[in-house]
Parts: structure tokens; sequence; C-alpha cells
């Protein structure tokens, strides 16, 4: 049985937080770290890759898996299935990789469940302001979508508190270091 628990790393934090900006930063700076890669079935945005952003899944396939036993967790966000895949993380643990798990608060917190030693980090706009800024820059959604995306964002953050550490991102290259400072004070 390989130790998950120490080489498991979970970020969660709003959309628009800059968690996956943070993650992707991580990886460049040491190829010790490595990104699970999840299963889900919303479809595929822009030019996402299967089998490198998600595994897209139909929801036949996504509850075949659920009841094969197939993950460490799942949960449902918004309308659609989202979850870790076992023999993903577990291949790159077998590798003596540091998993990263990028996954919303209610898998988070389940993860902490079973995995009582794995690391958990929350990424934490600096203010609602910023966030909602951040959010219309973007330029993607509409208004509605904005307010909802606030909406959650607002939920997120009530759960920031069981996270073991939070990194607030205000400047990003501070936030990186931050978070590198966390995860190799962990692993030691
Ligand atoms: P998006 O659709 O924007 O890619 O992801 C929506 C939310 O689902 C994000 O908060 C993302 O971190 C989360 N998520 C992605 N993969 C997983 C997963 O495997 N499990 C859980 N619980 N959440 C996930």
């Amino acid at each position: 049985m390989y130790d998950f628990d120490s080489n498991l790393v979970v970020v969660s934090g709003p959309s628009g937080a800059g968690k996956d900006t943070i993650v992707s930063r991580l990886l460049e700076k040491d190829d010790s770290f490595s990104l699970s890669v999840s299963a889900t079935t919303r479809a595929p945005r822009g030019e996402e890759v299967d089998g490198e952003n998600y595994y897209f899944l139909t929801v036949e396939q996504f509850e075949e898996k659920i009841s094969n036993n197939g993950f460490v967790e799942y949960a449902k966000y918004g309308s659609n299935y989202y979850g870790t895949l076992k023999c993903d993380v577990e291949a790159r643990i077998e590798n003596g990789k540091t998993v990263i798990l990028v996954i919303e608060v209610n898998g988070a917190a389940n993860i902490k469940k079973l995995y009582p030693g794995s690391l958990s980090i929350f990424v934490m706009p600096p203010s609602e302001t910023v966030l909602e800024n951040r959010l219309r820059n973007r330029q993607t959604d509409s208004e509605e979508a904005i307010l909802k995306r606030m909406d959650i964002a607002k939920t997120e953050i009530s759960r920031s508190k069981d996270y073991d550490y939070i990194v607030i991102n205000d400047e990003l290259d501070k936030a990186v270091e931050d978070a590198y400072e966390i995860i190799k004070n962990q692993r030691k």
C-alpha cells in the first residue's frame, strides 16, 4: 500500500481566485509535483484536451466508475459530476510524485476524511471586489453567470477555515512562493 496521505496536496478556491495559475506555476517550478487529471461529465471548453485537462466521460461511464469503486472521491458541482480517479492518482504516487488535486470544497473535505495526513490549501482572493473584477475582466461570462459564480464563491470562502492553510492571492509571485514553502515544509 502506498502512502497516500503525505503525498497528496489538495488545492481549492473560488473560480477567479487564481488557483489554476498558481498550480501551473508550481508544476513548472518542481518536477516532483504532478497534477491529477480528474474525470468529468461536463463538455470540454475551448482548447481542452481529453486525458490532459480532464477525462471527459458520459454520465453512464461516470456512474459505472462510481459502482466499480474507481474514484478516490467525487462530487456534483453545478449539474456535472467531477471525480478524482484512483488509477490516475495511484500511478503518480507510485512514480514518487507529490500529487496535486485541484478540486471543489466537498471533494476536498472527503479527501481530508479519507487521508487525514494530506495537505489542504485554500487559495483566497484578496477581497470579494477583486474577485468580482477578475471575473468581469475575463469577459467570458454573462452578468447572470458572474453573479452566480460570486454566490458560489461566498459559500466556498465560508469553508476556507476547514483547510490547513490559506494562501491569499494578492500578488501572484508571492502566492506561488507561499504555496511552495507550505508544500516543501510539509514534505520534510
Ligand atoms: P471546471 O468546470 O471549472 O473545470 O471545474 C469546476 C470545479 O470542479 C472546480 O472547483 C474544480 O476545482 C472542481 N473539480 C475539478 N476536478 C474535480 C474532482 O475530481 N473532484 C472534485 N470534487 N472537484 C473537482
